[in-house]
C-alpha cells in the first residue's frame, strides 16, 4: 500500500525541474528540442576552480567535515561578505550547505511554525512556495506588475503584514523577472520592516554577480536591519557551478546555530571537494566572472530585441540573472489548429509541441500572465529558439 505523507502530498514538483526533465525526455526520443527551461549557465566551471578541486582530492578532503563548513571556507565567505556587500559576519554566523536551496530550507524550517505567514513578492522562485508549505507556513503573495518592473512598494508591504507574519523572502536580481532592487528601494522597504523586529527577511542574492546595473546593495548592510536579515548566496549561478552543490548563509548567530542543528541531522556538511573548489571561487576577485556576465548581457539584449518584434508581447528590461519574463496574455483565447490557448500553461505546452522550445509557465512563479525564458544558452541556440517561437506565436489568432 502506498502511504505518502500529507506533507509530500501537499508539495508540487518543481516546475523548472519538471520542464527540464520533459525536454530531456523528448531529446532522448530524437526530437530537436531547445531547452530554455532550467536556470543553469551553459558555461563550464572556470579552470582555476576545477584545479582547486583536484588539489582537494589529492589532499584527501574526503572525510566528514564540520557540519557548517570548513573554517577556512567560512573565513573566505566572511571576507567576501565584507568585500562585496559591506556586511560583517563572523565565521560562526556562516553556514555552508548543499546548495542555496538547502540554505533556504534550513532557514524556513528553523523559523516557521505551522500557521506562520511568509510574505513572498510575486513573481518568485518556484521553490520558495513549496519550502514554506513543507514547513506548514502560509505564503502571502504580493502581486506586482510589469509597469513597476515587478517590484513591490512599501505600501504593498505594509498591507501584507499581519500579526502572523514571521518572514519575507525575495531574490534580487530576481528569478524570474531579472529585476534588481536599488539601495533606495531597499531602504524604503527596510523602513517598514524595522518596525517589525519579529519579521526575518531572507535576501536571496544568488544572482549577485549576474547584475547589469553596475551597483549592488544587500539588505543586511543597513545597520538597523542587520539583526533581521539572513543573506543567502552560493556558487551555482555566478561561477557556473550548479552541479557542485554549494550554497551558504550569513545570519544572526541564533539562526546560524539553528540551521547547523537541522543540517547535522539531515545531510551534515557539503562535499569536501566542493568546499575546496568553492573556496577558490569565493576568494577570487569577482572580475573573473565578468566575461560570463557580459555574455549574458549580450544574450539578454538579443532575446529582448526579438521579443519586442512580436506583436502583443509586453516585457520589462531585466537588470540581472539570466531570464526574461514576458507577459503573454495577448495570446490567451487565441488558437491554431487543435491548439486553444487559455493560459500560460497552454502557451508553454503549445511552444514545446510546435516550436520545440522548452520554457516555463509563469503560473509556477505566481504570475499567470507570463512565461519564463532562460537565456543561459548559446547565442546560436537562442537565435534558432527565438525564430521558432516567433513563427509559432504569429500563427495564433
Ligand atoms: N535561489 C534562486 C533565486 C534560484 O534561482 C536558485 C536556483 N537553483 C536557488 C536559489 C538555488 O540554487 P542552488 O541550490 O543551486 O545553490
Ligand atoms: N533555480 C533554477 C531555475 O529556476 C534551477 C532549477 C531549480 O533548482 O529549480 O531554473
Amino acid at each position: 500500500m502506498e502511504n505518502i505523507s500529507d506533507r509530500v502530498n501537499r508539495l508540487s514538483e518543481s516546475a523548472t525541474i519538471a520542464m527540464a526533465r520533459k525536454a530531456r525526455e523528448l531529446k532522448s526520443q530524437g526530437i530537436d528540442i531547445i531547452s530554455l527551461s532550467l536556470g543553469e549557465p551553459d558555461f563550464n566551471t572556470p579552470d582555476f576552480i576545477k584545479e582547486a578541486a583536484k588539489e582537494g582530492i589529492d589532499q584527501n578532503y574526503s572525510k566528514y567535515m564540520p557540519v557548517n563548513g570548513y573554517q577556512d571556507l567560512r573565513e573566505a565567505i566572511s571576507n567576501k561578505f565584507k568585500r562585496d556587500n559591506n556586511i560583517d559576519y563572523t565565521t560562526d554566523q556562516i553556514v555552508v550547505s548543499t546548495g542555496a536551496k538547502q540554505s533556504i530550507a534550513n532557514v524556513v524550517l528553523s523559523l516557521i511554525n505551522p500557521g506562520d505567514e511568509v510574505i513572498v513578492p510575486a513573481p518568485f522562485w518556484v521553490s520558495y512556495e513549496e519550502i514554506i508549505k513543507m514547513a506548514e507556513g502560509i505564503p502571502v503573495f504580493i502581486e506586482t506588475s510589469i509597469e513597476n518592473d515587478f517590484k513591490i512598494s512599501p505600501q504593498q508591504l505594509r498591507n501584507a503584514i499581519s500579526s502572523k507574519t514571521k518572514m519575507m523572502i525575495y531574490s534580487s536580481p530576481c528569478n524570474p523577472s531579472g529585476s534588481v532592487y536599488s539601495k533606495e528601494e531597499l531602504r524604503s522597504l527596510a523602513d517598514v520592516l524595522v518596525n517589525h523586529s519579529e519579521i526575518t527577511v531572507l535576501s536571496d542574492e544568488i544572482y549577485e554577480h549576474i547584475n547589469f546595473t553596475g551597483s549592488y546593495f544587500s539588505m543586511a548592510a543597513f545597520p538597523d536591519m542587520y539583526n533581521q536579515v539572513v543573506t543567502i548566496n552560493g556558487v551555482s549561478k555566478s561561477f557556473a557551478m550548479t552541479g557542485w552543490r554549494l550554497g551558504y548563509i550569513g545570519a544572526p548567530l541564533w539562526i546560524a546555530k539553528a540551521c547547523t542543528k537541522i543540517q547535522g541531522q539531515f545531510t551534515s556538511g557539503t562535499s569536501g571537494i566542493s568546499q575546496r573548489a568553492s573556496l577558490a571561487a569565493i576568494a577570487a576577485d569577482p572580475v573573473v566572472v565578468h566575461t560570463m556576465r557580459d555574455a549574458f548581457l549580450k544574450r539578454r539584449d538579443f532575446v529582448i530585441g526579438e521579443l519586442k518584434k512580436i506583436n502583443g508581447i509586453k516585457i520589462n528590461q531585466p537588470q540581472g540573472a539570466f531570464y526574461v519574463f514576458p507577459d503573454v496574455s495577448f495570446f490567451f483565447n487565441k488558437s491554431y489548429n487543435n491548439y486553444s490557448i487559455n493560459n500560460a500553461n497552454d502557451l508553454s505546452l503549445y511552444l514545446l509541441e510546435t516550436a520545440k522550445v522548452a520554457l516555463v509557465t509563469g503560473n509556477a512563479f505566481g504570475s499567470p500572465n507570463c512565461i519564463r525564458i532562460s537565456y543561459a544558452a548559446s547565442i546560436e541556440n537562442l537565435k534558432e529558439a527565438m525564430s521558432r517561437i516567433t513563427t509559432s506565436l504569429n500563427k495564433l489568432n
